[in-house]
């Protein structure tokens, strides 16, 4: 009679000695929060004050400027950046771009963008789940969409309405959640400065004052972070996909008058201030003749375009890729309309230069980074969780320096 209970306490001791060793394992990894402010240009810093990333730069890690893969927009970008990949390698090519394989075009506002046939790679928040690490995403471009068929444990379907506001302070709330369900990566995209610069330029006040705003809601979200029990062991990175240039309706070159929509096989899929175009087999060398003489743009054969855009060799960017130059819009057909900034040019342009801010255990303090391309923060995000990644354009080697 007595056997049995002293059996079940034994169990009892065992269970809950696996249990506080899994749970102590499990708050003992570290945490990365990656966060991207949209189309924040490297030079902003200092042009406007920013006293809560600077105070990062004096605590962590600063880039002079992070440089982002070609074309300079957001989509790839951000998928470039979560799967190492040059976009010619994981597919996002564009925002908005037709794929000649399967005949549909992937654009940001239909359903094609959450069609995963797209996307190729692997998200690091599939890398990481697949090694036990629970991930979430409050928006980054990619994570609200089954890649290989998984999401982050926690992830949201996008909603531009959203406050920057309550996505950060959900986040707070995440890193608040029981051990075992507690994410370790977490990924936030806000869609500012970008939006006020498309609008009112990339030098405006109201540019300015997103600048301002977006600078104190990370002071916000840092004091909230660092008043965690976890605190010590989270590893904060801040980044953006892009700068913007300041653009207007006066410098524009019309397509149509240098290239005929019916020498066209597809209608030019938008992508101002790039355009890719695929030519009637009777007029490719029309098109390739005609592309050199367009005033303000560059024109490449995609698959010959020079090699330090890494970019061409994916059929979605068609026969042509058309780049103008920056500052200035290329007008399709239909057209787009033009606003006071943009981005997407070429990505030697300074403008479309990045930023990079890093705190945490893992940083040396006020440590200053020379450039280095985007397709590093995947492997940098692997070496930070001690996980293992697949094969990437991107390599660690660039950001090394600034690890302890
Ligand atoms: P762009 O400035 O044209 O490169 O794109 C920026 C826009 O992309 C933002 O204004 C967002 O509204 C939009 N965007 C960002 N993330 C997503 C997403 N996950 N799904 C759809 N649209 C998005
Ligand atoms: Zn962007
Ligand atoms: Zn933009």
């Amino acid at each position: 009679m007595v056997r049995p209970s002293i059996m079940s306490f034994a169990m009892v001791c065992i269970f809950m000695c696996i249990t506080a060793i899994a749970y102590s394992q499990q708050n003992e990894k570290p945490y990365v929060i990656l966060i991207s402010l949209d189309g924040f240009r490297h030079d902003f810093p200092a042009m406007h004050p920013t006293p809560n990333l600077n105070a990062t730069a004096r605590e962590g890690v600063k880039a002079k400027a992070m440089q982002p893969c070609f074309p300079t927009k957001t989509f790839p970008n951000h998928y470039s950046m979560v799967t190492g990949l040059y976009p010619d390698h994981h597919g996002i090519v564009a925002n908005k771009f037709y794929d000649p394989a399967s005949g549909k075009t992937f654009a940001l506002t239909t359903a094609e963008k959450s069609d995963p046939s797209f996307y190729s790679g692997e998200p690091i928040w599939n890398v990481a789940e697949a090694q036990g690490i629970k991930t979430a995403a409050y928006f980054w471009p990619g994570s609200d969409v089954p890649v290989n068929g998984r999401y982050p444990s926690i992830w949201k379907a996008y909603n531009k309405h959203t406050t920057l506001a309550q996505r950060l302070d959900s986040v707070v709330q995440w890193l608040q959640l029981p051990p075992e369900n507690r994410p370790h990566f977490i990924a936030i995209y806000l869609d500012q400065p970008d939006m006020a610069e498309h609008e009112f330029g990339p030098l405006s006040e109201e540019a300015k004052q997103q600048v301002i705003l977006t600078d104190s809601l990370i002071g916000i979200f840092q004091r909230a972070i660092n008043d965690l029990p976890v605190a010590d062991k989270i590893n904060l990175i801040i980044v953006s996909d892009h700068g913007l240039s300041e653009t207007s309706k006066e410098k524009a070159v019309k397509l149509e008058d240098y290239i005929p929509s019916r020498w066209l096989e597809y209608p030019t899929t938008m992508g101002n201030p790039v355009v890719f175009l695929k030519a009637k087999e009777t007029y490719y060398d029309s098109i390739a003749f005609a592309v050199r003489s367009i005033p303000h743009v560059k024109g490449y054969v995609s698959k010959k375009m020079p090699r330090r855009f890494h970019f061409g060799k994916n059929p979605r960017s068609l026969d042509f890729t058309i780049i103008a130059e920056a500052g200035w819009s290329i007008i399709t057909n239909p057209p787009e309309l033009i606003k006071k900034g943009n981005h997407g040019y070429d990505n030697r342009e300074k403008d479309m230069w990045a930023i990079f801010y890093a705190t945490g255990p893992a940083f040396k303090k006020g440590y200053v980074q020379q450039m280095f391309p985007n397709i590093s923060i995947y492997p940098l995000i692997a070496y930070l969780l001690g996980i293992q990644i697949p094969p990437a354009d991107g390599k660690l080697r660039p950001v090394r320096k600034m690890l302890k």
